[in-house]
């Protein structure tokens, strides 16, 4: 069934609907030239990005854009450049924040709030060291504070047995489901168009020329991206499969203190705590939803259509444990909400954006592997770029080949 924009938003009743942007019956005769599968960040920027080009680009999603059970559902995700030495992954982060700028810029709630981002570390490292030079030689700003510092400026931390922070103060937190729900809905208003379907698993000898749904409709095209997040490889077990470790995620939102400012912005920016091998992470108190940590190690294998969604006992504990430590005042902060997500990881934590083995015309997207969201501009490009350069090598790092089949986490 072709949808109009109102319908692809029927279930955000949140976001503002404009009624001259309903998609015309003229708009959607002709076949696509490109069909996009997956309306998380991945799909949705990619879908843009090809409109851009000037292709007729239909996107279709089983459930719809950053659904409650998508890798790109839920309330916000960190946008930071700091990337050890991977200078990739600071420029497509940088990048990526102007488009998420652009798009956040006309909108009457923000998708992007600059609140800072701060990591701090339990000693020297390679990681933050890398990511400091690689930011300065990148021109981005990053301040490297020591704990007298540290404590000067967010004394309602405690800073023990930390070593040294990192600032951002130009990149912050993107509204995740907020964002990729916008950009589905100007991506539609641009005349791109969306369809509510679930795909079968692609099949084809050479090329592939059409897809099938579940309720038995043919959707042909000249070209296909598939970026189906954790469940890439449930469509293509051969190709994808083992490749793809889906881990159970768990979050946890906390109530401040009763007229407390020292955990929302501009006092409280996002932050990351790398202590030993674990890496906590969080936000500040965004638009009252409450202050959100969560432990960045990665849970127990899932599949995202069975996981029940439920969050363990004992990681509420841990994470109650380390946040009485580390904010004094929030111990005995009531909790307001909790979720469970999934990371789609790689082996080592690089994303795929690359062909398909035996379709040149095919492009398979994701492996956000807990990083992803904020690249979601840099990803879109770097897909359509290997559909506008048929012959061009996929990036090593973004390569099919490059994704092992035991995992080694390297990229955080
Ligand atoms: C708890 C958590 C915290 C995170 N924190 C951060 C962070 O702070 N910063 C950051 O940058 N990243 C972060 N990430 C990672 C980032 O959110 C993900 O990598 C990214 O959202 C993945 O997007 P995706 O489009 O690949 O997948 P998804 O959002 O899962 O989208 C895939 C879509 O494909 C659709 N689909 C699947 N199969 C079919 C089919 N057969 N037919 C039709 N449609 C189909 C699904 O319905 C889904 O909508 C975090 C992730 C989680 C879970």
């Amino acid at each position: 069934m072709k949808v109009t924009k109102r319908f692809v938003l029927g279930g955000m009743a949140a976001l503002p609907v404009a009624a001259s942007c309903t998609t015309t019956a003229a708009a959607t005769a002709r076949a696509p030239d490109t069909i996009v599968v997956g309306a998380g960040v991945f799909g949705a920027w990619t879908a843009e990005m090809l409109r851009r080009t000037g292709r007729k680009v239909e996107l279709v999603d089983a459930w719809g854009p950053a659904h409650a059970r998508a890798s790109s559902g839920g309330e916000s995700r960190l946008t930071r450049a700091g990337y050890g030495t991977s200078r990739r992954y600071s420029e497509m982060a940088a990048d990526s924040l102007e488009e998420w700028k652009r798009l956040s810029r006309d909108q009457d709630l923000p998708l992007f709030h600059q609140a800072g981002v701060l990591a701090f570390f339990d000693g020297e490292n390679e990681y933050a060291t890398g990511s400091h030079e690689t930011m300065q030689a990148l021109n981005l700003r990053s301040e490297r504070l020591e704990p007298a510092d540290l404590r000067k400026r967010w004394p309602q931390i405690d800073w023990t047995s930390v070593a040294f922070g990192l600032h951002e103060p130009d990149f912050g937190a993107l509204m995740a489901r907020r964002s990729v729900g916008t950009l589905v809905e100007q991506f539609v208003r641009n005349g791109g168009t969306f369809r509510k379907a679930a795909i079968l698993p692609p099949k084809g000898a050479d090329t592939l020329t059409s897809i099938e749904t579940i309720t038995g409709e043919t959707l042909t095209a000249g070209e296909f991206v598939f970026a189906c997040g954790p469940w890439l490889g449930k469509l293509f077990p051969d190709v994808i499969g083992a490749r793809l470790f889906v881990t159970k995620q768990e979050i946890f939102f906390f109530r401040p203190p009763a007229g407390d400012t020292r955990f929302a912005m501009p006092a409280m920016p996002g932050w990351i705590d790398f202590f030993g091998d674990t890496v906590m992470y969080g936000f500040p108190d965004l638009e009252s939803r409450g202050f959100k940590v969560a432990d960045d190690t990665h849970g127990p294998i899932v599949d995202p259509d069975t996981n029940d969604r439920l969050p363990d006992a004992e990681s509420l504990a841990r994470v109650r444990d380390y946040l009485g430590r580390r904010f004094p005042a929030m111990k005995d902060a009531p909790l307001s909400e909790t979720r469970v997500c999934q990371y789609e990881n790689s082996s080592n934590g690089d994303l795929l954006i690359d062909r398909h083995p035996q379709w040149a015309n095919t492009i398979l997207v994701g492996m956000g592997s807990g990083h992803g969201f904020k690249h979601g501009p840099g990803v879109g490009k770097a897909a359509t770029r290997l559909l506008e350069a048929p012959r061009a090598a996929p990036e090593p790092l973004f390569a099919l080949a490059s994704k092992a089949l035991k995992q080694d986490r390297a990229v955080h």
